[in-house]
């Protein structure tokens, strides 16, 4: 390698033609700050800075990869939900932005200060740890059908130092008794045959995690079905799902005795999320 090849600059202009995609610059900036500890705004600062030739191996490997399709988020181990740097890897989706929506959404609610809340499905514990974060009063209790899910989760709250108790239950199954004033949850809820599983980072992310069924209602028509045998009296059930079920999700909350049935958008302005409240 030539020592003009080893500049943050030259690296980057060569990875970013390389990985393509929606956005190589920034990605190429990502991967290049994970292997060498530099900040991304120095790559702006200074573009003439060397990097080893260690260090620019170990980057091109990871631009190749990214060039062949595997998430950012899998390749840095890491991905930031709610001001939260988690730790994240294949056994779980990669938390998205617009499950933010559903954080906030559940920050309104009119609960007690002393809250029993239940995240559902919960994967790198994204939402129950961001609740937690918010809430320190709450009682969080996360659960995932994956044992290296709820292993990742707990290991996401320890470093993050939340109190939020994960354990192994597909849904309801296995969990302790007891009733939530609140339960969320980001299921699978993407239609078996949608093309779009296809494409981008859902390639490398679990199915387990994505898909429920013909026509991605599966696991919500299994919470929605069993949450009023879990909620307190005017406790809230709070769903994400696709943009196009916003219809299907209220009429399942209605079917199941849910009042105040209400869908919100997320930042794209799309239908996102579904919540209703058990009268009790
Ligand atoms: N929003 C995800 C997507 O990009 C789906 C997440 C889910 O199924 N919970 O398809």
């Amino acid at each position: 390698m030539s020592e003009s090849s080893l500049t943050c600059d030259s690296l980057l202009r060569n990875a970013t033609i390389a990985i393509a995609g929606e956005s190589p610059r920034l990605d190429a900036e990502l991967l290049l700050s994970y292997v060498t500890g530099l900040s991304r705004t120095s790559f702006r600062a200074w573009p003439e800075r060397q990097v080893t030739a260690t260090e620019a191996r170990r980057f091109e490997a990871l631009v190749q990869q990214r060039a062949s399709g595997h998430p950012v988020a899998y390749l840095l181990g890491e991905q930031e939900f709610w001001s939260l740097p988690l730790k994240v890897n294949a056994s779980t989706l990669i938390p998205r932005p617009d499950t933010e929506c559903l954080v906030e959404a559940a920050l309104g609610l009119p609960i007690p200060d002393d809250a029993q809340v239940l995240d559902l499905g919960t994967g790198t514990g994204a939402i129950a740890l961001a609740l937690a974060s918010e809430r320190g009063r709450w009682q969080v209790l996360a659960c995932d059908a994956v044992a290296s899910a709820v292993e990742l989760a707990a290991e996401n709250a320890q470093r993050l130092n939340l109190p939020v108790t994960v354990v192994l239950s597909h849904w309801f199954d296995n969990l302790p008794a007891g009733r939530f004033d609140l339960i969320v949850s980001n299921p699978p809820y993407v239609a078996s045959g949608d093309h779009h599983l296809g494409e981008g980072d859902v390639r490398f992310e679990p199915s387990s995690a994505l898909v429920a069924g013909d026509d991605g209602l599966d696991d919500i028509r299994v919470i929605v079905a069993t949450s009023p045998q879990r909620l307190s009296a005017n406790g809230w059930l709070m769903v994400e799902h696709g943009f196009d079920q916003g219809n299907a999700v209220r009429d399942l909350f209605r079917k199941a005795g849910l009042v105040a049935v209400e869908t919100r958008r997320d930042y794209g302005n799309r239908d996102r999320l579904t919540l209703g409240q058990w009268p009790g």
